[in-house]
């Protein structure tokens, strides 16, 4: 695993403050989940990505983007990690293949993950302390 998506590091500032408000708002314990960077998988994608409890971050990864990967999270722990990780292959199936814009929530709404998270992230407004 720290090989694969990179060792985990402690969010600090904007993002920090952003995964606490939605730790608090969605009622999860942010303690679970670990975040990572500098691993292998981020020399071929530069998306964020979240694997089980891990979020894969990189160095200009912003609080939007820690919102939307916490809703991934989210839909994991809802969802079963097994049905999570089907769909998310699935809708990616369909973006690259079928060229279906699978983070349009306006065309969407919630029926995909990805339409589902970008909304909750492009949408996540960050409380100042
Ligand atoms: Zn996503």
């Amino acid at each position: 695993m720290i090989g694969t998506f990179g060792a985990t590091y402690k969010l600090d500032g904007d993002n920090l403050n952003a995964a606490e408000q939605v730790a608090k708002n969605e009622n999860f314990d942010l303690s679970n989940v670990k975040f990572r960077k500098g691993g292998i998988y981020q020399l071929f994608n530069k998306r964020e990505v979240t694997w089980n409890s891990s979020i894969v971050t990189n160095n200009d990864t912003n609080a939007k983007t820690i919102a939307h990967e916490l809703k991934h999270y989210i839909q994991s722990l809802n969802q079963g990690w097994a049905n999570f990780q089907a769909r998310g292959i699935y809708e990616q199936f369909l973006k690259s293949i079928l060229g279906v814009p699978v983070y349009d929530w306006t065309k969407y709404g919630n029926k995909y993950q990805e339409s589902e998270a970008q909304y909750y992230g492009d949408h996540f407004i960050l409380t100042t302390k």
